[in-house]
């Protein structure tokens, strides 16, 4: 075979689309598997629509991905070679200029370029849908410019990728009808026709065209959510593509060595969410503790405690918005003293024995200045269930009388990690600070 050669060609009228973002990726893997090389093209032509800072943007996010190129062009940049190409096709009278009235104003008579249709059924064989008939007839002598310096989408895409000598065009289902326009134009060119591979449009879970009503659908809403790339790359990977068995964990260069067309299915690929939390989770729980706190961005006035939270966010989220959340939520105790309320303190004190939940707190304090700065929940378990359950053989309460109103003075939650790991993370020193706090409260 011949160099590979495959186009990464987004048009940068908005954020990078998921859609957008799933196709360079199959472009990317296919080139790399095969030791060929990929072209960015900026697709600019609609000057109204085409912004710089969503050109900046789509490739921040690309890079983001991990996704890289060898060549970069822009469609703006390029007139003059369009131009050079239409002269070439109109005089070889494969094309013409036609005088015409303006469609929107039948006063005015304007000039656009038309290609000459031979009308006939146009062939071509998709890699994966094999081979596909169009019958151009319809199509007529179709307008391939506005103009000599003014062609249209579909002629600069047949120069730029003939050019760039595109050896495989691997793009969405929804490109499959430019298909017949462009070949037609890549023949008044005389261009060699590369190979076609369309991909199964992304569909939301119920089999329609994944839209904005369904959830995010760009690149830069994921990040912000705090997926990680490689988790986005790797479900990307696996909507509309497999590797012929059933395995699902991918790094980007583990797919680079694995791709292959085979792999790709005909059917709509359904974007399921929870699958992509699931990978998400998996890809956040291979991060080692300060990865995890750098790339989550995770930031807490304690950077010791932090740390130390890290397993249980690690256990518990699935994006690092969820961790964020958490610690700022459920978790804020472990970085601020919560306010601790009387009543819901005494809430499992037994009524028969009055003042216990105060001789139970301090019957913690102990064993509790025994125990080392730095340790972990069990040795913390292991050093006080002796006392709670000294409370459960007096037969009332049991041990969440002792339990519950330690872990309500150490969070001032309903919801909170359980007492051991609290001390654990905040420390015995802490720990023996809030309990003595708790107490006051219930002297008053
Ligand atoms: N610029 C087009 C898009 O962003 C790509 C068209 C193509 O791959 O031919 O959808």
């Amino acid at each position: 075979m011949s160099k590979i050669v495959t186009r990464i060609p987004p048009s940068p009228t908005g954020h990078l689309h998921i859609g957008t973002a799933r196709t360079a990726l199959f472009n990317y893997l296919f080139a790399r598997h095969n030791g060929g090389s990929v072209v960015f093209r900026s697709e600019d032509t609609d000057r109204t629509r085409s912004k710089k800072e969503f050109e900046d943007e789509i490739i921040a996010d690309l890079s983001w991905l991990g996704l890289s190129w060898d060549s970069f062009s822009r469609q703006s940049e390029r007139t003059d070679r369009y131009r050079e190409l239409l002269e070439k096709v109109v005089q070889e009278g494969k094309a013409y200029v036609s005088t015409e009235p303006k469609k929107d104003d039948p006063s005015v008579s304007i000039e656009v370029v038309r290609l000459r249709n031979p009308g006939t059924s146009v062939v071509f064989t998709d890699l994966v849908r094999g081979e596909i008939t169009f019958d151009t007839a319809e199509l007529g002598d179709f307008v391939i410019a506005r103009s000599m310096t003014d062609a249209l989408y579909h002629f600069a895409v047949v120069v730029d990728d003939m050019d760039a000598e595109v050896s495989h065009i691997i793009r969405g289902e929804d490109h499959i009808s430019n298909t017949p326009r462009q070949i037609l134009i890549q023949e008044a060119l005389g261009a060699e026709r590369p190979a076609y591979v369309h991909l199964p449009l992304i569909l939301d879970e119920k089999r329609a065209k994944l839209s904005k009503r369904h959830g995010a659908t760009s690149v830069m809403e994921y990040r912000d959510e705090g997926i990680l790339p490689e988790a986005l790359v790797n479900f990307f990977a696996l909507l509309g593509w497999n590797p012929g068995d059933d395995r699902e964990d991918f790094s980007l260069s583990q797919l680079v060595e694995v791709f292959s067309l085979d792999g790709i299915q005909k059917s709509g690929a359904v974007w399921n969410r929870e699958k992509l939390l699931s990978v998400n989770q998996r890809w956040m729980r291979k991060l080692s503790d300060d990865a995890f706190i750098t790339r989550g961005d995770l930031v807490a006035n304690n950077q010791e405690r932090l740390r130390k939270a890290v397993p249980l966010l690690r256990e518990r989220a699935r994006t690092f918005a969820e961790a964020r959340e958490m610690l700022s939520g459920e978790l804020s105790c472990l970085f601020t003293e919560p306010a601790v309320d009387r009543v819901r303190l005494l809430a499992k004190e037994p009524p028969e024995r009055p003042g216990m939940t105060i001789l139970a707190l301090e019957s913690l304090c102990e064993p509790l200045k025994a125990l080392p700065e730095d340790v972990s929940p069990e040795m913390v378990k292991e050093a006080l269930m002796p006392f709670a359950d000294a409370e459960e053989l007096k037969g009332k309460g049991g041990r969440g009388a002792v339990l519950w109103p330690l872990r309500f003075a150490l969070s001032g939650q309903e919801r909170s990690p359980d007492p051991f790991t609290l001390i654990s993370i905040l420390g015995s020193f802490e720990t023996i600070s809030r309990i003595r706090k708790a107490i006051a409260i219930l002297r008053k």
